[in-house]
């Protein structure tokens, strides 16, 4: 079975700490998608390709430029993949990401009637759409619960001692085992916020560090 993955981790506890403590920071940035009236499967799903790779203060801000421009699969599918590779510019890989939320658009107003489906295995199957955004996409739109692991929940929880996996997708199998479902939408939403302020990927600041009572602080070598 890929990854481990302890049972007797007070995960409880240790989230409300983490909760309490994201509280100042910037949601993640596809429930700023959300909060900012873009909460259908279909932007959920563009804006998750949009991020892939590239961070929230940029792909937010992209995404919020193409769904001003094209707010529907329809505008969306009608835009020359020029002029959207134009308004993404920013993202990283925008050209292919260009024409992959095109397709999405297209496939969404042909196939589905201009309304995605909430079913995960669905959405994998357009190009660009790993189960982190099909995931995220259908907790989000559909209150549906889905793991999304993108490299900080991947980091933290392995950091932790929560789970030992070798890769995101491993994670998300050892998460599905041990975390309640009751997170599964949330740990995302409290995790990268808690990732890249707190826990960060070099020298993380541990010592002041609400949760460093219950942290193995695996791999960790140097800290703040
Ligand atoms: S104690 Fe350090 S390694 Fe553990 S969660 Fe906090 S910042 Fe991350």
């Amino acid at each position: 079975m890929p990854g481990s993955a302890s049972t007797t981790f007070p995960i409880d506890r240790v989230l409300d700490h983490v909760r309490a403590a994201v509280q100042r920071f910037a949601d993640a940035a596809m429930f700023e998608l959300a909060a900012a009236g873009y909460r259908t499967v279909f932007h959920q799903l563009v804006g998750c390709v949009l991020s892939i790779r590239t961070r929230d203060e940029v792909s937010l801000p992209a995404a919020l430029r193409l769904f001003a421009r094209a707010p529907t699969p329809d505008a969306l599918a009608a835009l020359p993949p020029r002029t959207i590779d134009r308004l993404v510019h920013d993202v990283t890989f925008h050209a292919r990401k260009a024409r992959q939320v095109r397709d999405i658009a297209r496939r969404t107003v042909d196939e589905f009637g201009g309304t995605l489906p909430c079913d995960p295995a669905i959405l994998t199957t357009f190009a660009g759409v790993g189960p982190k955004c099909a995931n995220l996409a259908f907790g989000i739109a559909c209150g549906g619960a889905g793991i999304s692991v993108d490299v900080h929940v991947w980091r933290v929880t392995n950091r932790w001692g929560f789970i030992a996996a070798a890769t995101p997708e491993q994670a998300m199998s050892a998460l599905e085992r041990v975390l309640p479902r009751r997170y599964w939408v949330e740990i995302n939403r409290l995790l990268v916020p808690f990732g890249k302020h707190i826990c960060t990927g070099l020298r993380p600041r541990c010592s002041t560090c609400p949760v460093l009572a219950w942290c193995a602080q695996v791999g960790v070598t140097e800290h703040r």
